[in-house]
């Protein structure tokens, strides 16, 4: 039976998750922003939580794990890396780990760079990925604690998922991406539909998430940083793609 899956605003710009299973009535939150939104669509679905999966330590990610932990007695999954601390941590994961909800199975991918715990669950039976703060829709998460060529092999983990994998990020900043993207590529014909497709969607006040990886692969200039054109447009001709990801990196850090 196909999962649900469930989007909605937490904090000022993050995106809260559930994940439920019908066949076992297991239900993941992925991260945990803030306990009260989790809570409301818990009860709005009437599900049970049973499992947080944790992708990294920001405190826009974990702030609300002790107040759902309490409340539901949830498991708490999260990436391996002890350095950060995750509160209330019951099992801990890293590259290739399997991570059960329910019947659903996801898989763990690190994804370094934005921080060095960051990792990503991709549930391969239902097409879905969960990538945080490693890729958005058009863009990518700064790189706070990694190195640029550790991020865009990140990126290139998940660009390499197939492209009818549907792409669920920690925040909505997809326009301001866009807006950033159309500075490097204006006549780049695949990111000019994807911004007029994020303007409508703005207007209506909606998400403009999930998109699909095959749709990003042509629209996010982040993940094109190998793109011969892309170097060109920053006169880089010849540079290592990650050279060219690390000076997107930082314009888009300026702009
Ligand atoms: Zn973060
Ligand atoms: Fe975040």
């Amino acid at each position: 039976m196909a999962a649900e899956i469930r989007l909605f605003p937490c904090l000022s710009d993050n995106f809260g998750y559930l994940i439920h299973d019908p066949a076992s009535k297991a239900t993941a939150s992925i991260d945990a922003p803030e306990a009260a939104p989790v809570i409301k669509a818990l009860q709005r679905e009437g599900w049970h939580l049973t499992d947080i999966l944790v992708t990294h330590h920001h405190a826009d990610h974990v702030g609300g794990i002790a107040e759902l932990k309490q409340k539901y007695d949830c498991r708490v999954v999260a990436p391996h890396d002890k350095a950060a601390a995750i509160p209330l941590v019951d099992e801990r994961v890293k590259e290739g780990d399997t991570v059960m909800v329910g019947t659903l199975s996801a898989r763990v991918l690190e994804t370094p760079g934005h921080t060095l715990d960051h990792v990503s669950y991709v549930f391969d039976s239902e097409r879905a990925l969960f990538a945080a703060d490693t890729l958005f829709s058009v863009g990518c998460g700064r790189v706070f604690e990694g190195t640029y060529p550790m991020m865009w092999d990140s990126l290139k983990k998940l660009r390499a998922l197939p492209d009818d994998t549907r792409l669920y990020c920690g925040h909505e900043y997809t326009a301001a991406n866009v807006k950033f993207a159309l500075t490097i590529e204006p006549n780049n014909p695949a990111l000019k539909a994807r911004a007029a497709e994020v303007a409508r969607l703005r207007a209506e006040n909606k998400p403009t998430i999930p998109t699909l990886i095959g749709d990003e692969k042509r629209s996010n200039v982040f993940l094109r940083a190998d793109d011969a054109d892309v170097a060109a447009a920053l006169h880089m001709k010849g540079m290592t793609a990650a050279d060219v990801f690390g000076e997107l990196r930082e314009r888009k850090n300026k702009s």
